[in-house]
């Protein structure tokens, strides 16, 4: 495996296989010979190999794109197949960067695919991207925007951008070494148009919030767009440009960004000159633990057939002796255990059980018995629940934040004999009905 970009020696000529491979491209007079022979000598990085790496790098690989290097860490998960079209069932618990490179090896021969199993951050960025000539940022992450964002100011490198959430996405490119087509103007950097990262925990991910499957193929087939013309130096880049689509409405809509000229890192008179810490700066992890966890659990799952020993289900052995996880902070005042409601379940107590997710929620995975009333529309049923305030009642919601905020406002309310259920349904279908759903 080859490790570094430099690797292939530069294509002067097609060879008739070639010729015939790309002749739609040698028929467009905008490519033509010369503008292919710049596909197969470029090198372009994808950062993530996730829902916007699959369409960038397939596209990109078609198109005869010579080095393509791909940076991810994730092996590929069964949820991940709803959308990152380059794996399949046979690729789970594959390195990303390696099933990704088999399959962009078998669509074209020439694509040189160099495999960055590695998380992107200040430590290596500024060598990883060195000898690319486009970077791309396919990440899910801020820490790892913010990285991919001033390495590729400090080192001139257009950064192809693109985002996506729910039924949304944006595409633009930062280059403020380049000139915005229309104005002649340098175009911004990431940090111009976001100089603060979001409050930790205030924006959700695509993991927490959803996302429409095809809407990363429609945002990552634009950023494979703006990379062929970057490469092929035609049409008009998407600089100082931003692009979003809304997918529910079939609407484009364009915003005009600007270079800020006090931009810490592509201003006038810049202090960041060199990578700084992003999960300092951004308040969180590049890789967030509770993702990984659920990966390593999907891959397992999907390897044993979510069955232990016994032909029935396992609970989670990380679980300690009261069925929570490793560490949790357990408040005796407020919480109980599902092992706990399980027990009172079985004994037949009688108790009101509630669920306070959403009606999709309780669609995926629900306890017999519980009482779905969203969070959300509290307020219309507190009259309902009113005669039950003298009862003892339990609120679960996914994995316990909700159902202590419920909690709270019942107590508000006058109830005095209510908890939440520690870890929500999630930790319900770890310990007391192991192989349940986790979403
Ligand atoms: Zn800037």
């Amino acid at each position: 495996m080859s490790t570094t970009a430099t690797a292939k020696p530069p294509v002067t000529q097609l060879n008739s296989e070639q010729i015939n491979r790309y002749k739609r491209h040698l028929i467009l007079p905008e490519v033509g010979m010369e503008g292919q022979k710049k596909l197969l000598n470029a090198k372009v990085l994808c950062i993530g190999a996730g829902g916007l790496g699959c369409p960038i790098s397939l596209y990109l690989a078609a198109a005869g794109v010579g080095t393509i290097g791909l940076a991810d860490v994730d092996v590929v998960s069964p949820s991940n197949l709803q959308r990152q079209i380059l794996f399949g069932v046979s690729s789970i618990g594959e390195d990303k960067v390696h099933a990704a490179a088999k399959r962009l090896k078998d669509v074209n021969p020439d694509c040189n695919v160099i495999e960055h199993k590695t998380v992107v951050n200040s430590g290596n960025v500024m060598d990883l991207i060195r000898d690319y000539d486009i970077v791309i940022d396919g990440t899910d992450n801020f820490p790892t925007r913010y990285c991919v964002g001033d390495a590729c100011v400090l080192q001139k490198k257009p950064n192809v951008y693109g985002s996506i959430f729910r039924f949304e996405g944006m595409v633009t490119v930062f280059a403020p070494h380049l000139k915005n087509p229309d104005t002649g103007e340098q175009g911004p950097c990431y940090r111009c148009l976001y100089p603060e990262p979001p409050d930790p925990g205030s924006v959700p991910s695509c993991a927490e919030g959803g996302v429409l499957g095809v809407l990363p193929g429609i945002i990552g087939t634009l950023q494979a767009n703006e990379v062929l013309k970057l490469i092929l130096g035609i049409g008009k880049p998407a600089i100082g440009r931003l692009v979003t689509f809304n997918a529910l409405d079939m609407e484009f809509r364009n915003f005009k960004i600007r270079r800020d000229p006090t931009c810490p890192v592509c201003g006038t008179n810049p202090t960041i000159t060199a990578p700084v810490d992003y999960e300092q700066f951004c308040g969180v992890p590049i890789l967030d633990p509770k993702s990984l966890e659920e990966t390593k659990q999907e891959v397992q799952n999907a390897k044993s057939g979510a069955k232990g020993e016994s032909g029935r289900a396992a609970p989670d052995p990380s679980l300690d002796a009261r069925g929570l996880p490793p560490g949790y902070q357990f408040k005796p005042d407020w919480e109980v255990t599902p092992r706990e409601v399980k027990s009172k379940l079985d004994k037949g107590e009688k108790f009101v059980l509630i669920d306070c997710r959403l009606p999709n929620e309780y669609q995926i995975t629900h306890i017999e018995g519980a009482t779905l009333i969203p969070l959300q529309q509290i307020g219309q049923h507190f009259a309902q629940l009113k005669p039950h305030a003298g009862e003892e009642v339990i609120v679960h919601c996914r994995s316990g934040a909700r159902s202590l905020q419920f909690t709270q406002l019942l107590r508000q309310q006058g109830f005095k004999n209510v908890k939440s259920m520690a870890g929500g349904i999630l930790l319900w279908n770890k310990d007391v009905n192991p192989g349940g759903p986790q979403y």
